[in-house]
């Protein structure tokens, strides 16, 4: 039978480890402050920052919110974030992605301090991740790792194949599973024969980008899957970039969307936040 992998439970595990991890420091007298700048309101950003808040007011964690117009010029943001790694309260800064295209984003991500890059974008965190240093760990793919380990599934030594070498997926994904010793492989738009590639995984995770377009042809009898896509589908209900009804019978575990890998990325970015300090 197939196991559908739980994330919205998975992930309130971690928030409540965060909390009781959040209310020690606190007894300390340690305390952290996480900034989130969004400029413009995309809705989906909009919904994305206000999880994130209410997850920092669920665990203890301080929020600092900028909520910037879409005019905002890239000057007035670079200073912000200036100020905001002068100021020794926080701890955390995030700048919600995409940003207007009048504002260079890699100029942004280089702009915060990399000790409080909780999102992992930094060049000098992506690099400590790719040496196999500590430090902050990218939010989604390690998120996908404490699915994968806390559902009881070996990755060891597994054939892991990736849809998708984003920055923010694909490629710090390979990094994590490489890390857990296992043997990666990642797919893009360039490869041939998608389907016999997939075919080998025995976790197969996608990141794709195109909403259903995994179907059971493209997946191993028994294989694990991870869908990482989010998007609305004809019906504007949220669907992910597996075919869940078509791909589900062959799986021994699969993640639903919503509910699998979504609340993990916020879950991981809170426990970034409580480790910027320990930094
Ligand atoms: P990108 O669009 O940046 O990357 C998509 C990748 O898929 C690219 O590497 C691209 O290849 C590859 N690709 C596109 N079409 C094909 C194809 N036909 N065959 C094989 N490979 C293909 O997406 P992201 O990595 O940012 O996000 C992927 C999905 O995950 C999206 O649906 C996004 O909304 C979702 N997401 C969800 C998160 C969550 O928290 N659940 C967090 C982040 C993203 P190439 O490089 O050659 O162009």
């Amino acid at each position: 039978m197939t196991k559908i992998i739980d994330g919205k439970a998975i992930s309130q595990a971690i928030k409540d480890e965060c909390r009781a991890q959040a209310a020690k420091y606190k007894e300390k007298g340690t305390e952290f402050t996480f900034a989130v700048i969004q400029v413009g309101s995309d809705p989906a950003s909009t919904v994305y920052v206000k999880n994130k808040k209410k997850g920092c007011e669920y665990i203890g964690i301080n929020s600092l919110s900028y909520e910037l117009a879409e005019e905002t010029s890239e000057d007035y943001l670079l200073k912000l974030i200036d100020e905001l790694n002068a100021n020794e309260k926080v701890t955390g800064i995030l700048v919600q992605l995409p940003l207007p295209k009048h504002i260079d984003e890699d100029k942004v991500i280089l702009a915060i301090d990399p000790d409080k890059d909780v999102d992992c974008f930094h060049p000098e965190n992506v690099g400590n991740l790719s040496l196999g240093r500590d430090g902050f760990l990218p939010c989604t793919p390690a998120g996908i790792i404490e699915l994968l380990k806390r559902s009881g599934i070996e990755i060891a030594g597994k054939e892991c194949v990736i849809i998708g070498r984003s920055n923010i997926v694909g490629k710090p994904m390979a990094l994590l599973l490489l890390r857990e010793n296992a043997t990666v492989t990642i797919a893009h738009s360039k490869t041939k024969n998608l389907a016999e590639v997939t075919q080998r995984a025995d976790i197969l995770i996608v990141a794709v980008g195109r909403p259903k377009m995994i179907t059971a042809e493209y997946i191993k009898d028994g294989a694990v899957v991870i869908d990482v896509g989010i998007h609305r589908d004809e019906n504007n209900k949220l669907c992910g970039d597996v075919d869940f009804s078509s791909a589900m019978p062959l799986c021994s575990a699969i993640t639903p969307v919503p509910g699998g890998v979504g609340p993990m990325t916020i879950a991981m970015l809170l426990k970034n936040c409580l480790n910027a300090r320990r930094k």
